[in-house]
């Protein structure tokens, strides 16, 4: 049996008024979504633990399976896998965006820097590390504005704010607070001054997402399948790494929505000649809707439906058994610019798979599966769905 996640980052969402009160999904050209719909069966992930926050992390952990109640240890750990940095026992991950606040260093006017350029950002880390050495802590370049902050041997018990939640709002309500807090804080506004306008629109760094480092059971021994990752931002891709499989690199997927789409899906079925198993994580619809971009948002679905599908449908009807998951990991709706808690749609797709009765894809589904403890979800699909 052949196996596809593909993982549309941020997709579902609410109705909007301006498309005639429905939502990305009910408006945009979905038919290979909606034939898969109609073919396969469709349901319902809760892939948010009741209370927690709806991170990426939190919510694609999930969807690969591992409950993020027991595995779980912040967002930035994951990441600092992903670019190879080792972490100890006692060392703590930040997330460090670069990011652009107003003259005044009171509002967060964009969490990215105003997608800062992969080289401008590699220069204003090495800068940041070169001037800030007294703090004995290490800057990592990640892919743009995604950077990761080291401190080594020494506990935090914090409460920080990821800055996408808090555009276009003022910054010292969501300062972080708690044990060891003002040592990031200091941080934070010593980088005021170093960055000041030389990198871009880069003109601060904002920490967040603290943990340690996280163990997973490898995928091959949790599944007994040989599994690999397509993404191109490093949370997923770090869960791939912490899962020991094998991260495959596509050329021009960049995390966002110019990224390669067809090239995605390409290497996804190059890849299951090799493997089991294909996690696809595609990130533009999410950042179309924390951009609140209705257009966009539109356009990188219907990307995913004209560029991606088609390909891996095409390819997976190679095979004699297959199965196909197509789930957001949560919705980021484009009215609010952020994540939300709510239960994704989801269809299962595949060679074994008996149609139930829905005829297209999007939040309205019928369900025929509901996962309150969404991480189950990846069971069902490799294992117990007969
Ligand atoms: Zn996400």
């Amino acid at each position: 049996m052949k196996y596809v996640v593909l993982l549309c980052d941020g997709m579902s969402d609410h109705k909007i008024e301006q498309l005639g009160n429905k939502t990305i999904l009910e408006y945009a050209n979905v038919d290979n979504f909606n034939k898969l719909a109609k073919e396969g069966i469709c349901g319902l992930i809760h892939t948010t633990p009741k209370g927690w926050y709806p991170g990426s992390d939190i919510c694609n952990l999930s969807i690969f399976g591992y409950n993020p109640k027991e595995v779980y240890t912040g967002r930035s750990p994951i990441e600092a896998a992903s670019i190879g940095i080792q972490l100890n026992e006692k060392d703590y991950a930040f997330r460090c965006n670069l990011v652009s606040l107003d003259k005044n260093y009171e509002t967060m006017e964009d969490f990215s820097a105003y997608h800062i350029d992969n080289d401008t950002a590699k220069q204003a880390i090495s800068y940041l590390n070169d001037n800030l050495k007294e703090y004995g802590v290490e800057f990592y370049s990640g892919v743009g504005y995604r950077n990761i902050m080291v401190v080594r041997n020494k506990e935090f018990d914090v409460k920080t704010t990821p800055p996408h939640d808090i555009m276009g709002k003022k910054i010292d309500r969501y300062l972080p607070v708690g044990e060891n807090s003002q040592f990031l804080v200091e941080l934070i506004k010593k980088s005021w001054g170093l960055l000041s306008d030389k990198f871009g629109k880069a003109n601060s760094i904002w920490l967040w997402g603290e943990g340690k480092k996280p163990t997973l059971t490898p995928f091959h021994e949790k599944f007994g399948l040989n599994g690999a990752v397509i993404a191109a931002v490093d949370l997923v891709r770090g869960i791939g790494k912490l899962a020991n499989m094998k991260i495959i690199d596509v050329p021009g997927a960049t995390g966002f929505i110019d990224t390669n789409f067809k090239g995605k899906a390409k290497y996804a079925v190059e890849a299951l000649k090799e493997v089991d198993y294909v996690y696809i994580h595609v990130e533009a619809p999410d950042e179309a809707g924390h951009m609140g971009s209705i257009e966009e948002k539109v356009k990188a679905v219907e990307n995913i439906n004209n560029l991606m599908l088609p390909v891996i449908i095409e390819g997976l009807r190679e095979y004699k058994e297959y199965r196909l998951l197509i789930a957001p990991d949560h919705p980021t709706p484009v009215k609010l610019r952020t994540h939300v808690a709510e239960p994704v749609p989801a269809i299962i797709w595949g060679s074994d798979i008996e149609p139930d009765k829905n005829t297209f894809y999007n939040e309205f589904i019928n369900p025929s599966f509901v996962f309150n403890d969404g991480y189950k979800i990846a069971d069902f699909f490799i294992r117990r769905y007969k």
